[in-house]
Formats: structure tokens, sequence, C-alpha cells
């Protein structure tokens, strides 16, 4: 039998969405994702607009991804509506939802803490690798 190691996460340590995660803790991730969303593309969601699979292209790289409609919105449209992370959001949301913003491209807690000013990378890593698992961030060497 393997001997399972785990690696102590750092403030280098990258972290990623394993969606996964939520499929085996039963978590309807379209319903999370739906919370996600800004109130007009709430709407838009509950008129049956936001449907089916859509392209959508990274500005960065260029990169085309093949992605549902609910995601598409949350880069193109409400990460940038200043409530997406405003002063209120919890810690984890935050976290969560700058890896959504992210395209779940794998950030470290001293990245992470570069986008949420109000943490410092130290509070973020002790959230993040404290207990259980929330919201199916993980390190991405840790699976
Ligand atoms: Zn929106």
């Amino acid at each position: 039998m393997a001997v399972l190691t785990k690696v102590k996460p750092t403030a280098e340590t990258l972290f990623h969405i394993q969606w996964d995660w939520f499929r085996r803790n039963h978590v309807d991730t379209e319903v999370l994702l739906r919370e996600q969303l800004c109130a007009e593309c709430r709407q838009a969601l509950d008129e049956g607009k936001l449907m089916g699979e859509v392209d959508w292209i990274d500005p960065d790289t260029g990169e085309v991804f093949r992605m549902d409609a609910v995601r598409e919105a949350i880069l193109s449209h409400c990460r940038w509506k200043p409530e997406y992370i405003s002063a209120t959001t919890p810690l984890i949301t935050a976290v969560f939802r700058t890896l959504l913003a992210n395209n779940n491209c794998p950030l470290s807690a001293h990245e992470l803490a570069q986008r949420l000013t109000r943490w410092d990378p130290e509070t973020i890593l002790t959230v993040l690798s404290r207990g259980d698992v929330k919201w199916g961030i993980t390190p991405t060497n840790g699976e």
C-alpha cells in the first residue's frame, strides 16, 4: 500500500477549484454557479437566456475555451462588477470567485492576497488549509 504524504501547503502552493469535489459531496454546481452571477445575469438565466455552451476567448492568451453559458457570463460580465467581490464578501467566497474569474487557473495564497487586498497570504492559507476542504478549493498537488 502506498504511503500518502501530505505536503504542508505554503503561501506559494497553488490552489484550484476541484470540480470533482462537488460531485463527490453531492453539491449541485449549477446552483452554486448561479449564486455567483450578478443580478442581471441571474435574471437572464431565469429567463432561459443563458443556455448551452458557448465559446469564451481568453483575453490574455487568445485561447478559446468551450464552456457553459453561465461560466462564460461570469468571465465576461459578472466578474467586472464591483459587487462580484465586495467589502463584505466572505474570504472563502472571494477566493472561489477569484479562481472562477481566473478560469480556474491555479493561484497561490500569495497571488490571491495580491488580488484580495483585504487579507494577507497567511490568513488565506490558514483558511484554505485548515480542516475540511471548502468549496472544492484544494492544492493542485494534493489529489
Ligand atoms: Zn453578469
